[in-house]
């Protein structure tokens, strides 16, 4: 496993490479989650690229960009042994050399949810994930369900820029409790790590009732807010329920439908969804 550092030595990699390219790209502190997605790569292509970068342009100016978990040594060495053939490890002053001055909008679904609350965080996202593909030039590139709005957005942003890469979304891997696996879980104390499989465990609830024919948003949406409320640690910042496609709110919780919400635990926002029928 080779770690790379510079855009101009990926990239020459790159011109070097006979095959099909799987990127995987992340901000690090690696887990399960990540692992899956890097397994998925090496099955399907000749090679695979790793990238980590914690992206300063997709932080808030109060969210957690200093304190964000960072291993890699650590990480290394568990993508050494997944076999991933490549890390890349680029510094910000690469992604933002002074004067950089270009952004990729995605409009529309980067209104609600993550972007209601995180103003510019997708322009961060959308503009480092398009930096990320032009260097390394992917056939495949994976992401997790986990974060489904930035699958939704990416993938806006490869058909609407006609990218010539096949995005594939891998489902979210988790603890055995349910909790969805995350860089950030580290964040949590003894009691909130405890209380945190709430999320899923209301997803879980809305699942049933969806199951068993409740197409009433309104209605899933409270039976989740009673289950969170009995985790006393953590607050509600937002219950979703939209059309899985265009992420705009179901008043009828028709398929395809995706219900995400964020709980905050202490300063830690912790985010999960679940998807009802096929997308
Ligand atoms: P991050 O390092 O948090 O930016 O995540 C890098 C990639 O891993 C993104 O595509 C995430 O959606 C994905 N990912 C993070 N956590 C999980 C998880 N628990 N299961 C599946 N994919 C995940």
């Amino acid at each position: 496993m080779q770690i790379v550092e510079t855009v101009v030595e990926m990239q020459k990699i790159r011109r070097s490479l006979k095959g099909s390219v799987g990127f995987v790209p992340t901000m690090g502190y690696l887990h399960e989650g990540h692992l899956a997605l890097v397994r998925r790569s090496r099955e399907a292509n000749d090679h695979t690229i790793v990238s980590i970068f914690v992206n300063p342009t997709q932080f808030g100016p109060n969210e957690d960009f200093d304190r964000y978990p960072r291993d890699y040594p650590r990480d290394f060495a568990l993508l050494e042994k997944e076999k991933a053939d490549f890390v890349y490890l680029p510094t910000p002053a690469q992604m933002y050399p002074e004067g950089y001055n270009t952004w990729i909008e995605v409009n529309g679904v980067t209104d609600r949810l993550e972007g209601a609350v995180r103003p510019g965080h997708f322009r961060g996202v959308s503009t480092v994930v398009n930096k990320l593909f032009n260097i390394v030039q992917p056939a495949r590139a994976y992401f997790g369900q986990k974060d489904a709005q930035q699958c939704v957005v990416i993938r806006k942003m490869v058909v609407d820029l006609n990218m010539n890469l096949e995005m594939i979304v891998v489902p979210t891997v988790r603890e055995v409790d349910g909790l969805a696996m995350s860089s950030r879980n580290v964040y949590l104390s003894p009691d909130e790590r405890q209380q945190a499989p709430v999320l899923n465990q209301s997803l879980e609830l809305a699942k049933k009732l969806w199951l068993e024919g409740e197409r009433d948003s309104a209605k899933i949406r409270l039976a989740m807010v009673d289950l969170i409320k009995q985790s006393p640690l953590g607050k509600i910042e937002y219950i979703s329920i939209a059309d899985a496609l265009t992420l705009r709110e179901l008043e009828k919780t028709e398929s395809p439908a995706l219900i995400s919400l964020v709980v905050r635990f202490g300063k830690t926002r912790l985010i999960d969804n679940i998807l009802l029928g096929k997308p």
